[in-house]
């Protein structure tokens, strides 16, 4: 919804323009979003939240009866979330593990471990000895696959079938599976593979990855007889954010895993899901500072800008909104700035081009003092947006309803 709920505009309406800007999470509307995205999956088929897209803590812990997991992909995601949600599974992946990041994540028992190259495969081993003695410790290569025929062509992001540094090429796929099971690494365990494709694809697209990772991987097992029964087949479903009311299938997904778990009775399938799960509980809400006209168009300047909310700037969007009229009055004793027209340019406070949040916004007669609601922010926006730049405040944040129970 790129409305926000109403939680968050009795919120925006108690703040001062000092609060703002201010990022608010809807818990209760994250909880209703997980539970219907959990209650669409079939038996042996678990969900794991990818940390990166949003890892407060606040937002961890309201997942939590909703995901069997979490998905860290650095040392310092994985003690955060062991520390947010102790107790739920942790598996581990990324490019590029340092041997003090596989130490502490072995030391912290973490689960499984996504190994990316046979370097970290060699280096997970040696560690293993050292860092877990006495047990078996869950190893997931992940492979970089080729996307099912033209599946990944429309993809926002695609990494599978290409060159990247990410995961094991498919031709390294013998080697890797002899090496974990004929006894050189007594302290490794082949639980499956893993892989991850793409993000960006709509239920029909990411039906087709599943499809083909979980072939790919069957004909492994069965070419070196041996049980690989953990499929992960990533994240990446789509968030729309020209359709911010649209959302990814999760029913017609859910309907089709369960038709591959059906053909593969040995078979537990993961899945790894970040931006579809939290994007729609988050709003950056600010206030409009300044409205002005240049050569034939019009801006409106709010407090705060990219450096908060660099979401549009890398993905190269106009980010959702909703304009929130104020009816405080103009403190001061010349005019009031106001748009003219009826499309406004929203931009932030950084003196450079790129601080665009919103182009051409329908906002007929946009006044300073409004504020705007940005949706669609709950994942990949405050923690991937350069703070400091400029050094303008930080937002306020607030975590509205409750993160767990009802
Ligand atoms: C980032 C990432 C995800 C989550 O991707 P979304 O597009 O946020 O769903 C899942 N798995 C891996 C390995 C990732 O790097």
């Amino acid at each position: 919804m790129t409305q926000p709920t109403a939680a968050v505009r009795d919120r925006v309406r108690t703040l001062r323009s000092e609060d703002l800007p201010a990022y608010c999470y809807d818990l209760t509307a994250l909880r209703n979003h997980a539970g219907r995205i959990r209650a669409s999956l079939p038996g042996r088929v678990e969900l794991y939240y990818a940390a990166k897209a949003n890892p407060e803590p606040e937002i961890l812990a309201a997942l939590r009866p909703y995901v069997h997991g979490y998905e860290v992909s650095s040392g310092g995601e994985l003690t955060h979330v062991r520390k947010a949600v102790p107790g739920l599974p942790l598996a581990f992946g990324g490019p590029g593990k340092t041997p003090a990041e596989i130490s502490t994540a072995l030391s912290a028992g973490v689960e499984r471990f996504h190994v990316e190259s046979p370097h970290e495969l060699h280096l997970l081993a040696a560690l293993a000895e050292r860092h877990a003695p006495g047990r078996r410790v869950a190893v997931l290569p992940r492979f970089n696959l080729p996307g099912p025929g033209d599946a990944l062509d429309g993809s926002a992001l695609a990494m599978g079938g290409r060159p990247a540094p990410f995961g094991l090429d498919p031709a390294q796929a013998d080697h890797t599976v002899r090496l974990l099971t004929d006894g050189t690494y007594p302290h490794l365990e082949l639980r499956g593979v893993h892989a991850h494709l793409a993000s960006g694809l709509d239920a029909p697209a990411q039906l087709a990855v599943a499809d083909s990772v979980v072939a790919w991987a069957t004909a492994l097992a069965a070419r070196h007889r041996v049980p690989l029964p953990e499929v992960v087949v990533g994240g990446g479903m789509a968030v729309d954010y020209t359709a911010p009311d649209s959302r990814f299938d999760w029913a017609a997904y859910g309907a089709g895993l369960a038709r591959i778990v059906a053909g593969h009775p040995e078979l537990t399938l993961r899945i790894e899901p970040g931006r579809a799960l939290t994007a729609y509980c988050g709003w950056y809400v600010t206030e409009v500072l300044d409205v002005k006209h240049s050569h034939g168009e019009e801006f409106a300047v709010v407090r705060g800008g990219t450096h908060h909310l660099r979401t549009p700037a890398t993905k190269g969007h106009d980010q959702p909104c909703t304009v929130l009229r104020t009816d405080t009055p103009w403190p001061h004793p010349w005019p009031r700035p106001a748009a003219r027209g009826d499309r406004v340019t929203l931009t932030g406070q950084l003196c450079t081009p790129k601080d665009l949040l919103a182009r051409n916004v329908p906002a007929p007669g946009l006044r300073a003092g409004d504020r705007v609601a940005f949706g669609l922010a709950g994942a990949y926006a405050w923690n991937i947006s350069h703070h400091d730049f400029l050094m303008h405040p930080r937002p306020g944040f607030h975590f509205l309803g409750a993160p767990e129970g009802g």
